[in-house]
């Protein structure tokens, strides 16, 4: 079901010292190609090059290393405006960096036109957001099948009915949005992210609309999913639902100031002070938590 036409390893140019290296770590030789990997991306809103000293310039990203291999499950978490939805843009192929290479699932993206972008983007990501954004009038199955009538694909109802059963609601297919649950509403927005087999799935605060229980029970989908070999990306300002996944990518000013293990995190914390806590404390002007305070 997770199967996907990726582009063959010989395509991917893989310097001799690393196969070398690799070579002598078998470990290494086994692990999957990283369908994710970002090197140095910048992003920056306003300030073109008429600008002169940038004065208006956002920098919403300002260089973000960041591989992910095939089958992971990472929450990319951290506060408002810290450049979360700019990553999950570039990640998903909606936008491109100003700065840096991004090359997703063996293939390079980094200076995509329009149209490239909206082709690999159909090809590789499945989209999730906060909103479920389904067709009112339209039974959960056709919501489901949209993404393959596009593509005159002619198994679309099978494959649709086949997403819904990944997310648990087969039972739901004929009900329209206004019978189902918000939960609900964004299982069937999951199963219509699915139904293409996208390379990976992407979800920008998709229980940002829920109450914490429903919330929890939109995580559990996307742990099973990632159990059933998908490889998942979720967005979210909140630490809790952070925790739900195995890896997290903590964000701050458009920076990665943390990629570890969910585990190794909970571990820290029990003798230290949270991230972004220890952060705050670092930070110049947290006159109270500097020495030269006392
Ligand atoms: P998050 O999703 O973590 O809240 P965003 O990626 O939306 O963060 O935004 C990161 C920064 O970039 C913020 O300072 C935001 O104001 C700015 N930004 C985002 N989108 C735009 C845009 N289209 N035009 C100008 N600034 C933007
Ligand atoms: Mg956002």
């Amino acid at each position: 079901m997770a199967e996907q036409t990726l582009p063959n390893a010989t395509q991917l140019p893989i310097p001799m010292t690393s196969l070398a290296s690799a070579a002598a770590d078998p470990a290494r030789l086994a692990a999957p190609q990283p369908i994710v990997a970002m090197h140095g991306i910048v992003k920056r809103y306003g300030g073109g090059a008429d600008d002169g000293g940038d004065t208006t310039a956002v920098y919403a990203l300002r260089g973000v290393d960041l591989t992910i291999r095939r089958g992971e499950f990472v929450a990319i978490v951290g506060p408002s405006g810290s450049g979360k939805t700019t990553l999950m843009n570039i990640l998903g192929c909606l936008d491109v960096a100003d700065r840096g290479r991004y090359v997703l699932a063996g293939v390079d993206v980094s200076r995509l036109e329009d149209d490239a972008l909206a082709k690999v983007r159909n090809h590789f990501v499945g989209f999730v957001f906060q909103q479920s954004n389904l067709l009112a009038r339209t039974s959960a199955v056709d919501n489901v099948a949209l993404p393959l009538a596009y593509r005159g694909d002619s198994q679309r109802h099978a494959k649709a009915l086949a997403a819904l059963k990944a997310v648990g609601l087969e039972r739901r297919a004929g009900h329209r949005p206004n019978q189902l649950s918000g939960g609900e509403q964004q299982r069937v927005a999951i199963a219509r992210a699915l139904v293409t087999s996208p390379a990976i799935l992407l979800a920008d605060e998709p229980t940002g609309a829920l109450d914490s229980k429903t919330g929890a029970g939109i995580m559990a989908l996307f742990a099973q999913l990632h159990a059933s070999g998908r490889t998942v990306i979720v967005v979210t300002h909140d630490p809790r639902i952070a925790d739900l996944a195995p890896r997290q990518v903590h964000l701050l000013d458009g920076r990665i100031v943390l990629d570890a293990s969910t585990a190794e995190i909970h571990a820290r914390r029990l003798d230290d002070a949270s991230p972004f806590q220890a952060i705050a404390m670092a930070a110049p002007g947290a006159a109270a938590a500097s020495p030269e305070a006392h």
